[in-house]
């Protein structure tokens, strides 16, 4: 499993993500369950988000530091234009140097897939993602995170029970203050969407999934 107890060496985990927020949303339950089990993890953020909320009366990477310190992770940030992220040789250059100097065990990005309708950056990020990992000398885990909002062509293959992390994910997302007025910053969509996981994906009876949370990941490739 993916989830163990590093022995010998620190094992890490690497996000590659287009916005500020991303990781919150999308994989910070899965992040605070590494983190407690000793991995080290690397949150790669591709733009400052500088479309998302007017710069000169926000800082949204402060608020992804603030939100990566509750569980004291890395951030790493590039700097392409938020909203304009080109799949091109430069992001797919620079992906291969985020994981040629951290060398992950495990990677995390976004989910896109077949959706028409998925954020252009995250589209450009993933395509890169994959095109990166195909590149490297090493054999990384893969895991396609759910996209931000509801995709009906997300056919999630992996699930992560986080209900021990998920104040930790509610309080990493509530950080973000700059984009609170988003319905998905909302803790009763992230409990609505993190509840209907454990519904439909695990044996056990309404009233016990009611009080679980997991989030959905798209396995790619796994490598133990
Ligand atoms: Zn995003």
């Amino acid at each position: 499993m993916l989830i163990k107890q590093s022995s010998i060496e620190t094992r890490t985990a690497l996000t590659v993500l287009a916005h500020p927020d991303d990781a919150e949303l999308a994989c910070f339950g899965l992040l605070a369950k590494l983190r407690k089990n000793g991995w080290r993890v690397v949150i790669c953020i591709v733009t400052r988000g500088e479309n998302g909320a007017d710069p000169t009366q926000w800082d949204r990477l402060n608020e992804a530091r603030v939100a990566a310190a509750l569980i004291d992770a890395e951030i790493v940030v590039g700097d392409f234009i938020d909203g304009f992220v080109p799949r091109t040789r430069e992001l797919i250059s620079w992906t291969e140097a985020m994981l040629v100097d951290h060398r992950p065990d495990l990677i995390v990005s976004h989910h896109v897939g077949e959706s028409r309708t998925a954020h252009q950056d995250h589209v450009a990020v993933e395509a890169a993602v994959q095109i990166a990992v195909r590149r490297t000398d090493w054999l990384p885990t893969l895991l396609l995170a759910e996209d931000t909002d509801h995709d009906p062509a997300f056919r999630p293959n992996w699930f992560v029970d986080i209900t021990d992390e998920f104040e930790t994910k509610l309080a990493a997302i509530e950080m973000h203050s700059s984009q609170s007025q988003k319905y998905y910053m909302r803790s009763d969509y992230q409990k609505l969407r993190s509840n209907r996981w454990a519904l439909n994906f695990t044996a056990q009876s309404h009233e016990v999934a009611l009080s679980k949370y997991y989030e959905a990941y798209f396995l790619v490739q796994q490598v133990n």
